[in-house]
């Protein structure tokens, strides 16, 4: 019932030459009918070269962060029109790297959200505790402070248009993954607290895991209930890697 996504995000990596390389890969690779969808989530300068390589092919493409504004005098600063008319379909909102390095707080991040969606943008909204959170007993707490900031700002309609990602903090470009058992328990809380909300949102909602995900640990992860795709960061870097994990889907 519900989809896969397997979810690259680049982060602040890729030039023109090694995109396309890396683009030209993963096309190449991917088998011809796949059960899940695959997305890249480019640097903005490379939004139009993904156009570019990507839209004769089954895979698409989105953005890494959005404004919450709409246009205007905010320099530095890319609307989610603009994401729109480079070809987006999705953008990573409140990745764990932007509420650390930026200070975005739940409220920013629901605020991207809601611009994302009145784009029809899809937003992959990310959540997840810190280590110290974790040891500390306070994953569900800060999780789900997380994620109903967000569900306060979308009605119901709105709630099957956005895709959650559970990133672990301790878990990103560190080399640990969270155990399946670990993630399906943070996932299943995640889907009970949208279920609160409504129901049927809830068991249609996409939920993907993030953090050190690759081909060694991919198929053991995806295979619990409630994880419904990757969001991938280092090995999204490599076609091999991201193939044989969209393989694993
Ligand atoms: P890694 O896969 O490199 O741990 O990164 C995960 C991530 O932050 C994806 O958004």
């Amino acid at each position: 019932m519900r989809r896969t996504l397997i979810a690259g995000n680049w982060k602040m990596n890729g030039s023109f030459a090694a995109n396309r390389s890396l683009l030209s890969e993963i096309v190449a690779g991917l088998p011809v009918s796949s059960d899940c969808d695959v997305l890249v989530c480019a640097p903005a300068p490379y939004l139009t070269q993904c156009a570019e390589l990507l839209t004769a092919s089954p895979v698409k493409w989105g953005a890494q962060d959005v404004s919450e504004h709409a246009q205007g005098a905010f320099t530095g600063e890319v609307a989610a029109s603009m994401l729109v008319d480079c070809g987006c379909q999705y953008v990573i909102v409140g990745h764990s790297e932007r509420r650390a390095y930026h200070a975005e707080s739940n409220a920013d991040v629901a605020r991207k959200t809601s611009r994302a969606l009145s784009e029809s943008l899809i937003p992959i909204v990310c959540v997840g505790e810190t280590l110290e959170q974790r040891e500390s007993g306070q994953t569900e707490e800060v999780v789900a402070a997380q994620l109903q900031a967000v569900l306060d700002v979308v009605d119901v309609a709105q709630i099957t248009q956005l895709v959650v990602a559970y990133e672990p903090v301790w878990a990103i470009g560190t080399g640990k993954t969270a155990t399946p058992q670990m993630a399906q328990d943070v996932h299943a809380f995640l889907r009970q607290q949208i279920a609160l909300k409504d129901v049927a949102a809830a068991a249609s909602v996409q939920i993907l895991y993030g953090g050190s995900m690759k081909p060694e640990n991919a198929k053991d992860l995806l295979a619990m209930a409630d994880i419904d795709g990757g969001l991938i960061g280092g090995a999204a870097l490599k076609s091999a890697d991201f193939l044989a994990i969209a393989a694993a889907a």
